[in-house]
């Protein structure tokens, strides 16, 4: 299909089913605008003393030198329908959205290198296609002008889900799950690790200890939430 007639189609597609708002309805401006301003505004921010106390409980996480979330994870709220399309329903596009939203938070003295997505294993990424985590660094670098490097970190092995997994345990199934895939590009600069929920911080910290195991100077981590527990 040659470029216009996908744009003539897109543009056909949005007449007979507007973009709309996954919390309210009401019409968004592109299907890759997930939720309106209102519902936006409705959803509780994370501080950065919240996303701190919660890596303060896990020791491994001093391995990221600061944290930041957009938003706290409510599972009945807005986002719970906007994370299912960006994970399940293949539609990577709400993660540029999402991405240059949460350029917002990252602070400006970090002074990152790159955003670096934490990477699916093969497995995983070919169920699903596409990286949700990545599609969010590729917001980050739109916004930022900052570059998203997903070709930097590998996932070595695959590992269960963590949903559901004890907190004890979180650590032991990912500790040795990534690996840098270009030691020579991460050495001596500063990262910055992004992720689509943080729970424990421990898949965060194992990919930040695969990057300073490589020679990486400073991690930093950037997630779009963080989970109420
Ligand atoms: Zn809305």
């Amino acid at each position: 299909m040659t470029a216009w007639m996908r744009h003539i189609g897109d543009g056909l597609l949005r007449v007979l089913y507007p973009p709309c708002c996954m919390d309210c309805g009401v019409r968004t401006a592109s299907p890759a605008v997930p939720l309106c301003p209102d519902c936006v505004a409705r959803i509780e921010r994370a501080t950065p003393k919240s996303v701190a106390d919660r890596l303060s409980r896990l020791a491994e996480a001093e391995a990221l030198a600061d944290a930041r979330s957009l938003w706290v994870f409510d599972a009945q709220g807005a986002l719970q329908s906007v994370q299912h399309a960006l994970k399940y329903q293949n539609q990577p596009h709400i993660g540029h959205t999402l991405g240059r939203w949460m350029a917002d938070v990252v602070p400006e003295v970090w002074q990152p290198d790159g955003f670096v997505p934490v990477p699916l294993h093969r497995t995983r990424w070919l169920e699903r296609g596409y990286n949700q985590s990545e599609a969010l660094t590729t917001g980050l670098a739109e916004a930022t002008g900052i570059p998203s490097r997903a070709d930097v970190l590998a996932r070595v092995r695959p590992t269960a889900s963590q949903t559901g997994l004890p907190r004890r345990d979180r650590w032991a199934n990912v500790a040795q799950a990534f690996q840098a895939a270009d030691p020579e590009a991460v050495a001596d600069c500063t990262w910055v690790v992004v992720d689509d929920v943080l729970t424990t911080g421990s898949t965060a910290a194992a990919a930040a200890h695969a990057l300073l195991d490589a020679g990486a100077e400073r991690i930093y981590l950037c997630t779009l939430a963080m989970a109420r527990t």
